[in-house]
């Protein structure tokens, strides 16, 4: 019997919540991946340490989940488990006047409404990334300005030994577009956030003009995963694309938007080959153009 079936046994007997042979680019807003071998949805912290250390036991690959805002998966799917913390893994609970906590799978656009809601000011620049709490701590997602670090004070996590553990403060290591958590393969399972006591209607404003900057700016009407690039030391991945003449490039339906150089696109069926394909035509073009090498913002699971 392969690992995988003795897995899927041991999720059946303790009436995980999963299925199987589960499409990826259902659960990606590329659009893009083949196959999940096993998808898992956690309901706390406890299962998606049960399962995590099942599948460590086991030694069958595993890979966390949050929105798919940030991942390309490969055409050929994931031979493993894919462990999803948005559907289940959602819990805001509150703390005190200025602090709450929030399960990883929560997304930004739920943290922000409720910051909304209880008049909490910090979350305002992370309206419209589409991500979960959990994956924009692991590159301290941001925007016009502020990042998940302004308000992140403590991420709860399974580490590599399969212990619960936090980092606290400085402890979290934030900078641009990175944090401790960017490489070392713990499972964060929630994140504490103290914020400042703010004005509904000026919190609600900002939110409304960075919404509208968004729409006006990136290609929201097709599938991407954000900025395909970092921002580069000496300049802006967008301008350098554009510089480089590539905007509208394309490779079968991976396509440098014509609205956002910054922004690779699927007009339809791109395929993870598609994408890379691109990319590197992308990086070869840039760096000949200007010297500067673009580095992958998307992760990609191959
Ligand atoms: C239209 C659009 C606009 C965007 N705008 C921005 C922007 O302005 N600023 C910005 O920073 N980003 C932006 N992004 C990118 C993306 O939304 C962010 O990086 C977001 O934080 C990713 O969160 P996610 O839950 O979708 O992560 P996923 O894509 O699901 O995962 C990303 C990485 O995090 C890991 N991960 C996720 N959850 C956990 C967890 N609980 N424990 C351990 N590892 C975990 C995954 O394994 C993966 O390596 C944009 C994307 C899109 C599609």
């Amino acid at each position: 019997m392969s690992n995988l079936v003795v897995l899927k046994e041991f999720l059946e007997n303790n009436n995980y919540s999963f299925k199987e042979n589960e499409l990826l680019k259902l659960h990606t807003s590329f659009k893009i991946g083949g196959n999940a071998s096993l998808f898992v949805s956690p309901s706390d912290e406890n299962e998606l340490k049960e399962i995590t250390d099942k599948c460590k036991e086991l030694s069958v690959k595993f890979y966390i989940l949050g929105n798919g805002t940030n991942v390309l998966f490969s055409d050929k799917g994931f031979d493993g488990v894919v462990i999803s913390t948005t559907e289940k893994m959602n819990g805001i609970r509150r703390i005190d006047e200025t602090s709450f906590e929030c399960d990883a799978g929560v997304t930004l656009s739920a943290v922000c409404n409720y910051a909304l809601e209880n008049s909490l000011s910090g979350f305002e620049c992370l309206y419209g990334i589409p991500g979960t709490v959990g994956g924009a701590i692991i590159t301290n997602a941001g925007a016009y300005g502020g990042e998940i670090s302004d308000v992140a004070v403590e991420v709860k996590h399974i580490d590599e030994n399969g212990n619960f553990g936090s980092y606290i403060g400085q402890e979290i290591d934030f900078s641009y577009r990175h944090s401790a958590y960017e490489n070392n393969n713990y499972t964060i399972c929630s994140v504490v956030f103290t914020c400042q006591k703010g004005d509904k209607s000026e919190i609600k404003a900002k939110m409304t003009d960075l919404i509208g900057r968004r729409k006006d700016k990136q290609p929201l009407e097709y599938p991407s995963a954000g900025s395909t690039f970092k921002r580069p030391v000496g300049g802006y991945a967008a301008a350098l694309i554009d510089q480089a003449g590539l905007k509208g490039t394309h490779v079968g339906d991976a396509e440098v938007s014509v609205k956002h150089s910054g922004f690779v696109i699927n007009k339809g069926n791109a395929t993870c080959s598609d994408v890379l394909e691109l990319v590197e035509i992308i990086k070869q073009r840039v760096l000949e153009n200007s010297g500067i090498t673009l580095e992958l913002e998307v992760r990609v699971v191959e």
